[in-house]
């Protein structure tokens, strides 16, 4: 019979395992603190390597349980190594993209959320593979573990996540919400969560719901904007049709009401497409009233699409009738454009 991985068993299950193998109830609560804590911190792929743990309990947790890890099957690493990008294998083969930015201060991992996606953004070569499967919550966190065992080895750690990866988080909200809650947990990797960010594309409802579980999971949201009318919006993305402007900003509206929390709108800036004065000033009239910041962010091509980043003066035009309106934005860094940082390109590439 197949073990179960271990990170799909909560810190409970691990306490009456203990107990049932002949822990006493302290012992074992003490015991499974300690083997959670290195399971989530420590670069542990085998229960032997567990510190300071007996090895007949070393031994039971192996027979129970196993340590799955997911398989790296590429990476690409920018020239100055402040990105990176891996391929990795789930159990059953599927595949999904993880990223690691690094920063002076910060180590921020892009997680993915499924494989694949059926949003069919234009711009996303994830959106061109189509839906795979939900990825499940220890899949997900496993991403995580996968740089944070590389960073232990930097004697660093991780210290953000952005569910910003493979796939629309809210239309996998269950699994999202629980490894939020897994990757806060502070006996494992203790993660502030002003220090993770969900990213959408905008399900309204999903915002909404959000909103009203802000104070158990009081993550940043940031909503993938990229248009301020409707018809560009739906060429764009197509999600659009469904969710058109004026719901995603009723729903915007909701959250910001609720939280007190401003929300992050990201804006990928393609030539000749949305980076015109009409939709810069179609953005400040939409953003009137909602308390927000705007990350403009030149495109990575991918070969998936045609369009190409705007110019650095496009740009600088566009942030220019933002800041006359006092619409806070920051113009961001392009990361990875030589390592197809891009969500899906990796795959793209490695698909026969
Ligand atoms: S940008 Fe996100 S939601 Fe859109 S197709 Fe890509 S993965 Fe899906």
């Amino acid at each position: 019979m197949s073990r179960t991985n271990f990170y799909n068993v909560d810190l409970p299950e691990l306490v009456k395992a203990l107990q049932s193998w002949g822990e006493p109830f302290d012992q074992a609560h003490a015991l499974a603190r300690d083997i959670w804590h290195q399971a989530y911190t420590a670069s542990v792929t085998d229960f032997s390597e567990l510190t300071g743990i007996p090895p007949r309990v070393q031994q039971q947790l192996a027979g129970a349980f196993a340590l799955r890890h997911p398989v790296e099957l590429a990476q690409s690493t920018s020239r100055d190594g402040s990105t990176r990008k891996d391929l990795l294998a789930l159990e059953d083969g599927a595949q999904i993209e993880t990223g690691l930015l690094r920063y002076r201060d910060r180590h921020t991992i892009c997680v993915s959320t499924r494989v694949g996606c059926a949003c069919d953004c234009s711009f996303c070569a994830t959106g061109r593979m189509g839906f795979v499967r939900q990825l499940h919550c220890d899949e997900i966190v496993a991403q995580v573990l996968h740089f944070q065992r590389w960073l232990t080895t930097q004697d660093k750690a991780v210290s953000n996540v952005v569910f910003m990866g493979m796939g629309e988080p809210l239309l996998n909200r269950e699994q999202t919400l629980q490894a939020v809650r897994r990757l806060t947990d502070p006996r494992g990797l203790n993660l502030a969560p002003g220090r993770i960010t969900l990213s959408t594309v905008g399900i309204a409802p999903e915002i909404e719901y959000l909103a009203d579980v802000h104070s158990r999971w009081p993550i940043k949201l940031a909503i993938s904007l990229h248009a301020a009318t409707d018809d560009l919006r739906t060429k764009l993305m197509p999600i659009n049709k469904t969710y058109p402007l004026a719901r995603l900003h009723e729903a915007v509206r909701v959250y910001t009401e609720k939280t007190r929390r401003r929300v992050l709108f990201e804006w990928i800036m393609i030539a000749g497409v949305n980076d015109t004065q009409e939709q810069a000033l179609a953005l400040v009239t939409w953003l009137q009233d909602l308390a927000s910041h705007v990350n403009l962010i030149r495109l990575n091509p991918t070969s998936a699409y045609d369009g190409t980043p705007s110019t650095g003066e496009t740009t600088e035009a566009f942030s220019a009738i933002l800041d006359q309106h006092k619409i806070p934005h920051t113009m961001r860094q392009r990361r990875g454009a030589g390592i197809d940082a891009g969500c899906g390109q990796l795959h793209a590439r490695r698909r026969p």
